[in-house]
């Protein structure tokens, strides 16, 4: 099933790219794999994906160990939010911390960092939709982050871009503002630290991306539509 899934959503994500006009293979998947277990992980591996979302840490160390240990190509992906007692083990095996929305978590992931003499990937995660609680609530706290990876205090922490999530509403248009609010963000930032590569839009998911792609995604994070749903009660 997961395979199916997953050449589905690729194809329809080829067909978003075509309807937007943006180039074909713009726009990545990061599979997410948050309540299902390793073996989904190893199908959808075994048909070449390789990037996969995670939003509990512990969850994430235990699947994706064995896992990175067998393909180094893997790579993972933290996407919820982050104590900053769980960073110490985010960092050990993750790549990208995509929920980066506060200056003492970025403090705690370069510290986690320098010791293990490992740099990381950054997205700063905003606050676009009513509905959503987390990110960066304002602009003044971003940019004082953004100054301080700047004046060379992070230097194990790689800014490369932003995510959010979009209000849970049927309203396509509530759900297109925040996706574009992200991207005009993104370019804002982009141009006032032109020494970053501000390159990432992480936006859509199962039942949005679509909307996510017109609006200039470069990755959506999809779990429910290749993994089937999720059971919280495990
Ligand atoms: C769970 C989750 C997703 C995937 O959601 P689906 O609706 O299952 O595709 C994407 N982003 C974040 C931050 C998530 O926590």
């Amino acid at each position: 099933m997961v395979k199916e899934n997953l050449e589905k959503v690729l194809n329809d994500i080829r067909e978003c790219e075509k309807k937007a006009g943006r180039k074909t293979g713009e726009v990545k998947l990061l599979a997410v794999s948050k309540f299902h277990p390793s073996q989904s992980v190893l199908q959808a591996i075994e048909v070449g994906q390789l990037a996969f979302g995670e939003n509990r840490v512990q969850e994430a160390y235990q699947k994706f160990c064995p896992i990175i240990q067998q393909n180094n190509e893997v790579c993972l992906h933290i996407i919820g939010s982050l104590q900053t007692n769980k960073v110490k083990k985010a960092v050990e095996i993750a790549s990208v911390i995509e929920s980066v929305d506060r200056l003492s978590l970025l403090l705690e992931i370069e510290k986690q960092c320098a010791k293990l003499n490992k740099t990381i990937q950054v997205y700063f995660e905003i606050h676009t939709g009513e509905e959503s609680k987390s990110g960066f609530q304002s602009k003044q706290e971003l940019v004082q982050v953004l100054d301080f990876i700047k004046a060379g205090n992070a230097n194990h922490v790689i800014p490369k871009g932003f995510m959010t999530m979009a209000p849970l509403t049927d309203d396509r248009e509530l759900i297109k503002k925040s996706f574009r609010t992200l991207r005009l963000l993104k370019e804002e930032m982009q141009e006032k630290y032109p020494e970053f590569s501000l390159t990432e839009l992480s936006m859509g998911m199962s039942g949005d991306y679509q909307l996510a792609i017109e609006e200039g995604s470069t990755q959506v994070r999809v779990g429910t539509a290749i993994f089937g749903q999720r059971d919280y009660s495990k």
